[in-house]
């Protein structure tokens, strides 16, 4: 086993995974000089509407798949394994706590996700334990990211707390007893699930969208018609 010194942890719904998840990830991983980044699909996810989902096993097999040639990208089914709704926090405990107590692990999430991150369950417990990282996405969402992410600014003062201070050499917002939340632009892809949930039901191909072996799944199990 590789020493694990900075490990970044990036939960989702992957339904399914797409080049939207895969490159910002990559690109986080370089960029903050990560030695792993774990993928960590959620059972039971309280913020998704849940017609369109797919089962586990299927969103596991194609996150398996579309990450199995790069070494520095691992699956953990943590989220399975655990009965009940998934929440965040949980993880958040489980990793910092138990399997991974030694290394220094980054939360990872998608600007959207970011922006909505005071509905979820214990989110100041969350920051308590935990470094985030931001990655800019495009969507409504976007115009946040303006030269000193003043929009991000007034959300974390007004929603999460008023201690927050940015830091313009971190590009982070710091506080005296939380963690810092780095505020990270990617390269902006306009991908989505939906969109590509959408395009399979109305036939139209979603090649370039998703990796091949992703693509193939889907078609194969026909998911999402
Ligand atoms: P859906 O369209 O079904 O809501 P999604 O495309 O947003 O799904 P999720 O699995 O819900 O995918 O996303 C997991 C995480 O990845 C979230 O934190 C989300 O913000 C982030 N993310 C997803 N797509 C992108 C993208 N294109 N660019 C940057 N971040 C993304």
């Amino acid at each position: 086993m590789p020493i694990l010194n900075r490990v970044g942890l990036f939960g989702g719904t992957f339904n399914p995974i797409h080049f939207g998840h895969l490159r910002t990830a990559l690109e986080t991983l370089e960029g903050f000089g990560l030695d792993q980044i774990r993928f960590i699909p959620a059972a039971d996810p309280p913020h998704k509407d849940k017609t369109d989902l797919a089962d586990e096993s299927d969103r596991l097999a194609m996150l398996t798949q579309a990450i199995e040639n790069n070494p520095s990208f691992l699956v953990s089914d943590i989220e399975l394994q655990r009965p009940g709704r998934s929440y965040t926090v949980d993880t958040v405990k489980q990793f910092t706590r138990e399997k991974l107590p030694s290394t220094q692990c980054f939360l990872i999430i998608g600007l959207d996700a970011f922006m909505d991150i005071s509905t979820w369950k214990d989110y100041k417990e969350i920051l308590n334990n935990i470094p985030l990282i931001v990655m800019s996405r495009p969507g409504e969402n976007e115009p946040c990211m303006n030269r000193n992410f003043s929009g991000i600014g007034k959300y974390v003062e007004n929603r999460i707390s008023s201690g927050f201070v940015f830091n313009r050499e971190q590009n982070a917002f710091v506080h005296k007893s939380l963690k810092p939340i780095y505020i990270f632009p990617v390269t902006s892809l306009h991908i989505s699930a939906t969109t590509i949930r959408q395009h399979v039901r109305q036939g139209r191909s979603i090649r370039y969208l998703v990796p091949d072996s992703v693509a193939t799944y889907i078609h194969d199990k026909r998911l999402y018609t």
